[in-house]
């Protein structure tokens, strides 16, 4: 498919960096961080959406609530991020909802952590502590997105940089997002470039072509552009998308991506009986996606 520029923007004031690949326990991380460029977000034709992805959004801070992490800023920044992600992913047909963060989670060992370069194991140690601590989703279907200062395996995140990290298959990723990039249309891009490519391991995605970066591929580290693969969609709807070995997946499950049921527009009594059945149907698995 042809690729789509959705916009060029400022590409000098950001430089997002660092590549994480090294093994930490029993799992190999497959994660990270990219792009030098910045600013214009590159994908490939949408698709109809017929998937969604939800991800809860928690923001960490020091013991004591001073210094949070950077986070989309207000609620038309906020608003922004997220329709840039939407714009990524939707060549795979999916839409992705993030749910703000409904409190500041006071740990300052998940905000920074005590070493620089970060202890790569911090990861797991960051969502054990939210775990005891309450804060993740209770929704094992929910993507949960910490974010931080500074994500494990890297240097405290600089002021136009945005740093992530997950591992394949599992439900989570840690962010570090500049201060200056909510504020500037390249960087929120930028922040929607790392978060889109975190939300792909998380959909089982690797880094393809045997982890080359700057490619023209949302999932290649430090990638050029946003786009995926019809091969890479085929895997998020596939079984290299599922994990069911629940020892991998200590913090979640498999199944983020939640088929969308399209309510039609009513054109007759019939039509509308019909919908109102529909509207049922669809509260019903609501209930049990909440449960
Ligand atoms: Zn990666």
């Amino acid at each position: 498919m042809f690729p789509l520029q959705l916009s060029r923007t400022n590409q000098s004031r950001i430089a997002l960096v660092r590549a994480v690949l090294m093994p930490v326990l029993v799992t190999v991380i497959i994660a990270a961080i990219h792009r030098t460029s910045g600013g214009a977000i590159i994908v490939n034709a949408p698709r109809d959406i017929t998937h969604q992805v939800i991800v809860q959004m928690i923001q960490t801070a020091e013991d004591g609530g001073t210094n949070p992490a950077t986070a989309f800023d207000n609620e038309l920044r906020f608003a922004n991020i997220e329709s840039r992600i939407d714009d990524i992913w939707a060549q795979a047909g999916v839409d992705v909802r993030i749910l703000p963060a409904l409190s500041v989670w006071q740990d300052s060992f998940a905000l920074h952590g005590t070493s620089s370069p970060r202890d790569v194991s911090d990861f797991a140690e960051i969502f054990a502590r939210a775990s005891l601590a309450g804060v993740l989703n209770p929704d094992p279907y929910v993507l949960n997105m910490i974010l931080v200062d500074t994500v494990p395996g890297a240097f405290p995140v600089g002021t136009n940089t945005v740093d992530g990290l997950s591992f394949y298959g599992r439900n989570g990723m840690v962010i570090a997002i500049g201060e200056n990039l909510p504020l500037f249309q390249a960087g929120r891009d930028g922040i929607a470039h790392v978060v889109a490519h975190e939300i792909g391991h998380n959909l089982g995605l690797t880094h393809p072509f045997g982890g080359a970066v700057g490619l023209s591929n949302l999932m290649s580290p430090n990638g050029a552009t946003e786009q995926l693969t019809d091969a890479q969609i085929d895997a998020i709807f596939g079984t290299e998308a599922r994990n069911d070995d629940i020892a991998s997946i200590p913090f979640g499950g498999t199944g983020f991506l939640r088929p969308i049921t399209t309510v039609p527009e009513p054109t007759s009594n019939a039509a509308f009986l019909w919908t109102m059945c529909a509207a049922c149907l669809a509260n019903r698995r609501f209930r049990r996606i909440k449960s």
